[in-house]
C-alpha cells in the first residue's frame, strides 16, 4: 500500500509500504479523511524536536473499519465509520495517575513520535476508536483538532454566562471559541484579517477584533465594562500573546495557554499576583472532550465545511503540506482524502 512519507526538511513523497494485519484486539482501517496539524507542518518544516524522520505524518483521523482481529468486541464490524484517538498514555507517569492522560510524561501520538495516518490502512488497537455513522465522513477528522480547543475551554473552568477572550482562530482558537460558547460563554474572539474575524463570528463568537486594525486591549476593556475577561485564551503562540492574555484578564480570572511558544516569553509577573489569576497549561485531550465535540457537531445545523480551507486527493497528497506553507494566513485547514 501506499503511505505519504516526510522523508527531510521540504521533502515529502508517496512510497510503498508493508501493509498492517490486525492482531489481537487491534482493527484493520481503511483511512478516509486525514487533516493536517500544525505539528505535521513543524515536522514538514524540519521543526519538530519530537520527530524523527522518515515519519508518516496525520493523526487527525477519520476511517472505516476492514478487518478485525481476535477478540475485538462485535459492535466494531466492518463497514462501520470511526474518529481516531491518537495518543497514547503510559499509565505510571503523575499526570497518568491523576487520570489526566492527555498531559502523560511519555504520550506518543500517531505521525509524531510513531508513524501516523497518512496511509491507504492502518492498525490500532479497538480502544483508541470512537465509533460513528452519523457524522459526515470529512467531519470525522476534525473531531481530534476541534477536542484540543475543547479541552482548553475545560481546563478554564469555563462556566455560563462568563466572558471569554479567545486569543487566534486557528483551528485551535476556533475549537476554543466553539468550546466556550457549547458552555454558555460570551466569546470575543481575536485574530488579524477579516477571513479569521468572520469565521469566528459564524461559528459563535459575540465579537470579533482585528488586531491588525483595532487596539485589542480598549477593545477587549470596552466590551467587559472596563474589567477585563473572566477566562482568557492563548491560542497563537508568540510572545507577544502570550503576554496580552495576562493583561486582558480580569482580576481572579484565569488565563490558558494551549499555544506553544517557540521562544523565550518575558513577563511583569507583578498582575500574576495582583490579580490573583490561576494561569494554567493545556495540551491535546481527554476523551470526554471528544465525546464534548461529537455533540456539539452532531448538533450544528450549519455543517462546519467552513473549517476546511482545501481538500486534496491522495494522489496530490504530496503537495499538500507545501501548500500549506504558502498558504499559511489564509488556511484554516488542509485535509487529504484517500
Ligand atoms: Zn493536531
Ligand atoms: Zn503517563
Amino acid at each position: 500500500m501506499k503511505a505519504l512519507m516526510i522523508e527531510g526538511e521540504g521533502t515529502c513523497v508517496l512510497r510503498d509500504v508493508a501493509e498492517p494485519h490486525p492482531g489481537p484486539g487491534e482493527v484493520l482501517l481503511n483511512v478516509r479523511h486525514v487533516a493536517l496539524c500544525g505539528s505535521d507542518l513543524s515536522t514538514f518544516k524540519g521543526l519538530n524536536p519530537l520527530v524523527s524522520l522518515p515519519r508518516i505524518p496525520g493523526h487527525e483521523i477519520g476511517a472505516e473499519i476492514a478487518g478485525v482481529g481476535p477478540g475485538v468486541p462485535s459492535e466494531y464490524a466492518v463497514g462501520r465509520r470511526v474518529i481516531v484517538v491518537p495518543y497514547t498514555s503510559c499509565g505510571v507517569c503523575p499526570s497518568c495517575r491523576k487520570g489526566r492522560v492527555n498531559a502523560c510524561r511519555s504520550n506518543k501520538t500517531l505521525g509524531v513520535q510513531q508513524d501516523g495516518g497518512l496511509a491507504e490502512r492502518l492498525v490500532l488497537p479497538y480502544g483508541k476508536l470512537i465509533l460513528n455513522d452519523t457524522l459526515a465522513p470529512r467531519h470525522l477528522a476534525l473531531v481530534e483538532p476541534l477536542s484540543v480547543g475543547f479541552h482548553a475551554a475545560a481546563r478554564g473552568a469555563i462556566a455560563a454566562g462568563e466572558t471569554v477572550v479567545a486569543i487566534g482562530c486557528g483551528m485551535i482558537g476556533m475549537g476554543v471559541i466553539a468550546g466556550a460558547v457549547h458552555r454558555g460563554a460570551r466569546v470575543i474572539a481575536i485574530d488579524i484579517g477579516e477571513a479569521k474575524t468572520r469565521l469566528a463570528l459564524a461559528h459563535g463568537a459575540a465579537h470579533a477584533i482585528d488586531a491588525g486594525r483595532e487596539d485589542v486591549v480598549a477593545r477587549v476593556m470596552e466590551l467587559t465594562n472596563g474589567d477585563g475577561a473572566d477566562v482568557v485564551v492563548e491560542a497563537v503562540g508568540s510572545p507577544a500573546t502570550f503576554r496580552q492574555a495576562i493583561d486582558l484578564a480580569a482580576f481572579s480570572g484565569r488565563v490558558v495557554y494551549v499555544g506553544y511558544a517557540k521562544e523565550e516569553v518575558s513577563y511583569k509577573t507583578q498582575f500574576f499576583n495582583m490579580k490573583e489569576l490561576d494561569i494554567r497549561g493545556s495540551r491535546n485531550a481527554l476523551a470526554e472532550d471528544f465525546r464534548s465535540v461529537v455533540d456539539y457537531l452532531e448538533a450544528l445545523q450549519t455543517p462546519p465545511d467552513d473549517l476546511i480551507s482545501r481538500v486534496f486527493s491522495f494522489a496530490e497528497a504530496p503537495e499538500a503540506l507545501p501548500y500549506w506553507v504558502r498558504e499559511r494566513d489564509n488556511v484554516v485547514k488542509v485535509m487529504i482524502e484517500i
